[in-house]
């Protein structure tokens, strides 16, 4: 069983890595609190290419690097990049 994994509501996107994160933050910026609908995003960081996703994921840029990844039919966020970092 992955260490950490999840996917989104409706289930059509899974994801999980065994990998131990980079780091874990909570981020209060705008930008998070009106992409997740929430006061405040806690969020764990992973290498992508140590990230399994399953499933369609559409994604939307919340910033000019910044690429937010979601459920297509769900809507559920599950995701961010960074463009510039990989
Ligand atoms: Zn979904
Ligand atoms: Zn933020």
């Amino acid at each position: 069983m992955a260490k950490y994994g999840g996917g989104c509501l409706c289930g059509a996107v899974r994801y999980r890595t065994d990998a131990a994160p980079i780091n874990e933050r909570v981020c209060h910026c705008r930008l998070c609190q009106k992409a997740l609908g929430a006061a405040f995003n806690a969020r764990v960081l992973f290498r992508i290419d140590e990230v399994t996703i399953d499933g369609p994921v559409a994604t939307v840029n919340s910033s000019p690097d910044l690429k937010r990844g979601f459920c297509p039919g769900c809507g559920t966020t599950l995701f961010s990049r960074r463009d510039s970092t990989g």
